[in-house]
């Protein structure tokens, strides 16, 4: 692949170490075109800046935009890696077939996401729990407002030093089941990861802020009986020493995170169940005290413990608000794996330097 690559005549300079999530950019950023006669085309790293958009640029009125989330990780020898990038690329053209957008062949996706990196590694920051954010996105760019599968794309790669998720200490978050608002049904873009998605769950994410809450558990859209995911993550329940985690029945994301999850717990010889968890059983297992740890998880919190769960104005503590013992041990084996610092036995990190 020809990637032609511009750098900026003005390079700046990672900031202290304040970073926040995703506020600061690289000096970087890739750009690609695509449009039906010559394909993707104008593979390009050029200096970070405003994107130019024609005012009827189809993004802007059909939402027809994708995204992915990864990081880059710096090791304790000073390289950077990624975890487990090839599962973005493959979500980002699942993403892609559901909304009309083009898809990128596996290995260009591969090369332009190494060599993008590449270029800006050094502002993969090195404090612990730091990252360098990475957010691909594409979006349908015809300049018409007829509604149709657009003939005209554009692919984006930012990259964001990012703070640690968890800068006041790795503690239990209060969720509240939310039972007005759906994010996704079955048949939707639940499975996809869209931008449209995201403003769907806004209003309801939101209001439980309000009511001093940090996430939504959210129930299916059709019959609002069963779990699906918290907030922007995926969840997972410990009951009676079983660990079950919502099926991918269409309407969810299906998460790196829970995959990587899933896989170490059954290699570790737990059960792991993917099934259908109604709402009801959930309540029975906080109220009969066989819900023994909850969490979330997501590229952004890698793991994050549940401590409390209200529905319909009932607070449900769970391990007595603290964080669970399995949680904790989660999010450990995979931060050593992703940050570099114990070994990879699954072939999950790719080296970039
Ligand atoms: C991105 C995302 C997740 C988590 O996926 P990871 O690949 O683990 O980061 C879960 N739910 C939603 C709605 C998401 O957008």
């Amino acid at each position: 692949m020809n990637i032609r690559v511009e750098n900026t005549q003005h390079p700046s300079s990672m900031p202290g170490s304040e970073f926040g999530f995703g506020r600061i950019f690289s000096d970087h950023m890739f750009m690609m075109d695509y449009n039906a006669n010559e394909g993707w085309h104008d593979a390009r790293i050029v200096p970070f800046g405003r994107l130019s958009i024609h005012p009827a640029s189809t993004v802007l009125h059909y939402g027809a935009e994708i995204f992915e989330g990864l990081k880059a990780y710096r090791r304790p020898d000073g390289g950077v890696q990624l975890f487990r990038p090839i599962e973005n690329i493959r979500r980002m053209n699942d993403s892609a077939e559901r909304l009309c957008l083009p898809q990128i062949p596996e290995d260009e996706a591969m090369e332009i996401l190494t060599t993008f990196i590449s270029h800006e590694k050094e502002w993969t920051p090195s404090a612990p729990g730091t990252t360098l954010y990475i957010r691909p996105f594409l979006f349908g760019n015809d300049e018409s407002l007829g509604v149709h599968a657009v003939k005209n794309a554009t692919f984006v790669i930012i990259a964001s030093p990012t703070g640690s998720y968890y800068k006041e200490g790795f503690k239990p978050v209060r969720i509240m089941i939310e039972d007005e608002d759906v994010r996704a049904v079955r048949g939707g873009t639940g499975y996809a990861k869209c931008g449209g998605n995201y403003a769907a769950s806004t209003r309801a994410g939101e209001r439980a802020e309000q009511m001093g809450y940090s996430q939504v558990l959210w129930l299916d859209g059709v019959e609002r009986k069963y779990i699906e995911e918290v907030g922007a993550m995926n969840v997972m329940f410990k009951i009676n020493g079983e660990i079950v985690t919502p099926k991918l029945t269409g309407s969810i994301l299906p998460g790196i995170t829970r995959k990587s999850c899933i896989e170490l717990l059954r290699s570790k010889g737990y059960k792991v169940s993917e099934r259908l968890l109604s709402l009801q059983e959930l309540v029975s297992a906080m109220t009969d005290g066989t819900l023994e740890e909850a969490w979330g998880c997501g590229t952004a919190a890698v793991v994050s413990p549940i401590g409390e769960l209200c529905y319909k104005d009932i607070k449900y503590a769970i391990n007595g608000g603290k964080i669970g013992e399995l949680t904790q041990s989660l999010y450990d084996t995979l931060t050593g794996i992703q940050f570099g610092r114990s070994e990879d036995p699954f072939g999950w990190t790719v080296r970039i330097d």
